[in-house]
């Protein structure tokens, strides 16, 4: 059974997900999905080897990226989709300098870890799907030691508790700040989407006044449908999007076994992606 949309969010092992780029494509040539984007926490390690992949499976690869940001204190993630093959832009510069960040935020959280539970930065280190500085290292990766060491059911219980930004062994990492995001991801020829932005758990945190602000400073559209998202979340996502003309856009946020969410289990209908491709075509950026 195929379904007729794209999956716009999704993660492999380079970031935080745990197929690797060429696995997922071929999972997601398996389900039957048109297409998807690739996009890995911070870098664009991944979309070489899933753009093989994926015209060996004759499925599309959009080449995306979820950038981090921080918006009023909080962490904010913006899907950057049709990102140029130029690895010359302030985007992919910026994006070294913060995964570095998370490469030092995340030895320091694991050094304060490891005075009380048996995990290692070596371990870490050993299951990136990526170089030292192309992988994009975050608390998941720290959550799968802790569930290794059996301080940790899963990734879920490290979050909810050991890993949590009120736990004394957070550390925090250095982001764009949201317009300094979205005037790069223009720059690098890319779509601004706003991912997850009305989540329980992690949206912004003055809701559609929050979201207005970005759109002024020239985000492009809103992922609606998102499991994080409830109805009413997504009722006041569709009307911001119609007051102001954006595109609109679901994903699954997959990432492997590392959390529940199933590859396609949301999907972006055909007629959004031709907005997409327009806009990143007058940009000069690269959709696949
Ligand atoms: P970081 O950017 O390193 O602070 O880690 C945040 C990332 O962890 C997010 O991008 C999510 O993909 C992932 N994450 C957040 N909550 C959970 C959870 N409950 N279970 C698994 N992964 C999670
Ligand atoms: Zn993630
Ligand atoms: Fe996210
Ligand atoms: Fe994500």
């Amino acid at each position: 059974m195929g379904n007729p949309g794209f999956d716009l969010h999704t993660h492999s092992s380079v970031s935080d997900g745990t197929d690797t780029p060429a696995q997922l494509v071929r999972n997601a040539a398996e389900l039957g999905l048109p297409g998807i984007a690739l996009t890995d926490h911070d870098t664009t390690a991944g979309l070489a080897d899933a753009a093989r992949a994926a015209s060996n499976t004759g499925i599309t690869l959009i080449r995306g990226i979820e950038v981090s940001a921080l918006s009023e204190g909080r962490s904010l993630h913006i899907l950057a989709l049709g990102v140029t093959r130029d690895a010359d832009t302030k985007l992919a510069q910026r994006l070294a300098e913060i995964r570095s960040s998370r490469r030092t935020r995340a030895k320091v959280m694991v050094e304060r870890l490891s005075a009380d539970f048996p995990i290692t930065w070596e371990q870490i280190l050993e299951n990136m799907g990526a170089s030292d500085a192309e992988a994009s290292v975050g608390r998941p990766h720290i959550a799968d030691a802790l569930a290794h060491a059996g301080v940790v059911r899963d990734r879920s219980e490290a979050f909810a508790g050991i890993l949590a930004p009120t736990s004394p062994y957070y550390v925090p990492y250095d982001a764009f700040t949201s317009a300094d995001a979205i005037a790069a991801i223009h720059e690098a020829g890319a779509v601004a989407i706003g991912a997850h932005l009305l989540s329980a758990y992690r949206g912004v945190r003055s809701g559609a006044d929050a979201i207005r602000a970005l759109i002024a400073q020239g985000l492009d559209g809103l992922e609606i449908r998102h499991r994080e998202h409830s109805e009413p979340a997504r009722d006041i996502l569709m009307n911001i999007a119609k007051e102001n003309s954006l595109i609109t856009t679901g994903g699954s946020d997959y990432h492997g076994h590392g959390k529940p969410n199933a590859l396609g289990e949301n999907t972006t209908p055909l007629v959004a992606l031709e907005r997409i491709a327009d806009l990143v075509d007058q940009r000069g950026g690269d959709l696949t």
